[in-house]
């Protein structure tokens, strides 16, 4: 294969971002992937909620993806504790073949550019590929597996509806509850209700999912018939999971373990690593500093990420309620878990969603909380 000629594996947003950015400078790109479309693969349809920071993002990648990103606001359940969140720009992105979708919108893109795409094409590993290929076959097991990349599992569990009966579009929820270590959450734009329900490490039971299907029809309206379920694998098991390259290959998305460990957002790190790829085609280097700077933070929060997994649940949820109910006494630890999303450098989204009148009297408020939470907790301390 010439220089001129850059194959890439996966027709997902890392992908795509990496193709169209190569055809714009001239490079023959192909994008092998295995659906018989754009949009299409065990993991869609769905909608991603996702923290963003666009003039920084678009800036980057060079293209302005702001059409397929809807703004919500919505509300965080911790057990029965709803707080109501309204952070000025958290988004919905829908993932599908459909007319609205991110994947279709990059396709279209990619077509104008002169971007080649071949369906229906499964690669198996790396072996497969010519140097300089690039790999961005987001969660999918197998090629993690062939890469010998460590991975965690995550078992998943959705429902998606076209039409849902209840229309509040750009809402989204999010429970945290004792029924998984993970987290629950749904999103309602461009008029399909999608949620999920994941656990990482070990399937759910029964018993969970009917819990959760309780309270999702208490608090949203929805009936959840059957659970629809999914399971991928996400490069976050090991400090040293950051790879750019693999061989002679490059690593395009959530392989490269540009993905946050704390909460599994990784749309803003596949759009960046997308473009990061494509840099590394021809300059290495830049690409690998473009590389460190996205992950500064990997460790930092993959060792948070630890901590919340060593304590109870009882604490653990206790602790997400004290800080969601005294956002400003823990400032400092919001501001200190900056750039939790790889990418995204800034958190003050949270803060701002979360304090509506800065100057309450939150310091009284945070003495009651913190007393409670230690009388219901000190016996776990113990
Ligand atoms: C169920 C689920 C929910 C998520 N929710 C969120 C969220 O709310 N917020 C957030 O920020 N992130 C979320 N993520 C993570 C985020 O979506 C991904 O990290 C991000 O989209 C990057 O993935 P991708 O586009 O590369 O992957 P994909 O969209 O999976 O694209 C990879 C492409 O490669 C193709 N492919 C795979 N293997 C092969 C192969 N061997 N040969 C050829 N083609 C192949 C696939 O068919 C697919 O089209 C979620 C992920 C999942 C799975």
């Amino acid at each position: 294969m010439s220089s001129s000629k850059v194959n890439v594996v996966g027709a997902g947003i890392p992908g795509m971002v990496a193709a169209i950015n190569l055809a714009k400078e001239g490079y023959e790109v192909l994008v092998m992937e295995r659906g018989s479309q754009v949009g299409k693969s065990p993991y869609t349809p769905r909608l991603d909620v996702t923290p963003l920071d666009k003039p920084m993002v678009w800036d980057y990648i060079g293209l302005d993806l702001s059409p397929c990103f809807k703004e919500l606001k919505g509300n965080i359940y911790i057990r029965s504790h709803c707080f109501e969140f309204t952070p000025p720009n958290i988004y919905g992105v829908e993932r599908s073949a459909r007319e609205g979708s991110i994947d279709n919108h990059l396709y279209q893109e990619a077509l104008k550019t002169g971007v080649k795409f071949e369906f229906s094409t499964y690669i198996k590993g790396p072996n497969d590929l010519p140097g300089n290929s690039i790999i961005a076959t987001g969660l999918n097991p197998q090629m993690l597996e062939a890469l010998e990349i460590p991975t965690i599992p995550v078992y998943g569990y959705w429902n998606y509806m076209e039409k849902p009966k209840v229309d509040r579009s750009g809402v989204f929820n999010a429970y945290l509850d004792e029924y998984t270590a993970e987290y629950y959450y749904s999103v309602l734009v461009n008029d399909i209700w999608y949620s999920l329900l994941f656990d990482a490490y070990s399937e759910l039971g029964q018993d969970a999912l009917d819990r959760c299907a309780q309270q999702v029809k208490e608090r949203e309206g929805q009936e959840i018939k059957e659970w629809r379920r999914v399971q991928f694998a996400v490069a976050c098991r090991d400090l040293n999971n950051p790879r750019l390259f693999a061989g002679n290959k490059i690593l395009a998305g959530p392989l490269s373990g540009l993905h946050d460990p704390f909460l599994g957002f990784g749309v803003v790190a596949a759009m960046l690593s997308g473009k990061t790829a494509a840099i590394a085609v021809k300059d290495k280097e830049r690409a690998l500093k473009d590389f460190k700077k996205f992950n500064r933070n990997f460790e930092r929060t993959w060792l948070i990420r630890k901590a919340y997994e060593a304590v109870t649940p009882n604490i653990r949820l206790s602790l997400a309620d004290l800080v969601l109910s005294n956002p400003e006494l823990f400032e400092p630890l919001i501001v200190g878990m900056g750039g939790i999303v790889p990418g995204h450098p800034d958190t003050s989204f949270i803060l701002q969603g979360l304090v509506k009148e800065p100057n309450a009297p939150y310091f009284d408020k945070a003495k009651e909380s913190l007393a409670k939470f230690l009388s219901d907790n000190m016996a776990r301390f113990l």
